[in-house]
C-alpha cells in the first residue's frame, strides 16, 4: 500500500524540496500542486524519480481553482485514503509594519496564507477521512510566535501565520481523529528565506519529514520545529 501525500507550492522553495525528498521512495505517491504546472520545470523533472507523481494544478488565492485540483485529488485516489496533507505554499510581503501596513497587504496574505489552507484542507476532507493517518502539517513561521520574539517586521505575514496556527488549532479540537499540526521549518535558503537564511532546504526538510512521519495523537494542535522541538504560542 503506498502512502500518499498531498502538498502546496511544489515548484520552488521547500516544497520542491519536499517534494524531491518524498519522490526518492518508490513507496510514496505524492500529489504535488503549484500553481503554473506549465512552468514548473524543476518540479517536471522529478517525474523520473523512483516514488509516483501527479501534479496538480492549484492556486490557493483560487476558491474555485483550489476545489477543481482537490477534486483530481480524490479522482485519483480513487476511494483510497490521503495519509499527509502539507500546506506549505505561502507568501511574505517583508518588511511591512504595524502603523503603516498596506491593507490590500494583508487581505492579500490573509487569503494566501490562511484561508488557502482551510479550503485545501476542507475539500481534500473524504480522502483524509478515509486514511489511517491523517495527518495535516500546515506550515508556520517563528514570525507567528510572541514567545520568539522576532520584533516588529513582517506584519501581515505574522497575522496571518498566527491565523494559521489557531486554525490548526481549531481542526484538532474539531477533529480529535485527525492530527493537524503546525511546523516551523527555521530560516531556510529559498527565495522567501532570502539574504542571511542560515539552513538548506534539504536540512530543513529532512527535519519536516522526519518530524511528520512519526507525529502521534498526542501531537495534534502543537507547533513543533523542523528540528522537532515545541515553539511557544
Ligand atoms: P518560496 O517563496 O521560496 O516559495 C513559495 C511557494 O509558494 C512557491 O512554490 C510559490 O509558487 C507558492 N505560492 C505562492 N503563492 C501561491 C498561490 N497563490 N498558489 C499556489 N502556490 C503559491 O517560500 P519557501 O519555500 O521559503 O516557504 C515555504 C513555506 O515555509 C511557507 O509557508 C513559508 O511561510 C514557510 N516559511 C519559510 C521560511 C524560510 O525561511 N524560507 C521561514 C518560516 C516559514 P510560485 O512558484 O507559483 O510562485
Amino acid at each position: 500500500m503506498p502512502v500518499t501525500w498531498f502538498l502546496t507550492g511544489a515548484s520552488r522553495g521547500i516544497g520542491l524540496e519536499i517534494t524531491r525528498q518524498l519522490l526518492e521512495s518508490s513507496s510514496n505517491t505524492v500529489f504535488a500542486s503549484c500553481r503554473s504546472p506549465a512552468t514548473a520545470f524543476d518540479l517536471d523533472a522529478l517525474k523520473s524519480s523512483p516514488g509516483t507523481l501527479h501534479i496538480i494544478q492549484i492556486d490557493v488565492m483560487d476558491e474555485i481553482s483550489i476545489k477543481a485540483g482537490c477534486s483530481k485529488v480524490l479522482e485519483l485516489l480513487n476511494g483510497t485514503g490521503l495519509d499527509y496533507v502539507i500546506n506549505n505554499a505561502a507568501i511574505n510581503h517583508a518588511g511591512d509594519l504595524a502603523f503603516s501596513f498596506d491593507p490590500a497587504a494583508l487581505a492579500e496574505t490573509i487569503q494566501c496564507n490562511v484561508t488557502g489552507p482551510a479550503l485545501v484542507t476542507r475539500f481534500l476532507l473524504p480522502s483524509i477521512e478515509k486514511s489511517s493517518r491523517k495527518v495535516i502539517v500546515n506550515i508556520s513561521s517563528p514570525l507567528a510566535s510572541i514567545g520568539r520574539d522576532l520584533g516588529p517586521i513582517s506584519t501581515s505575514y505574522s497575522i496571518s501565520k498566527t491565523g494559521l496556527n489557531m486554525l490548526t488549532y481549531k481542526q484538532s479540537r474539531e477533529r480529535p481523529d485527525f492530527i493537524p499540526i503546525l511546523m516551523d521549518p527555521g530560516w531556510v535558503k529559498t527565495d522567501m528565506g532570502g539574504e542571511g537564511a542560515k539552513i538548506e532546504p534539504h536540512v530543513s526538510v529532512t527535519g519536516i519529514l522526519n518530524v511528520a512521519t512519526k507525529l502521534t495523537s498526542a501531537d495534534a494542535g502543537k507547533f513543533y520545529t523542523y528540528l522537532g522541538k515545541v515553539n511557544p504560542w
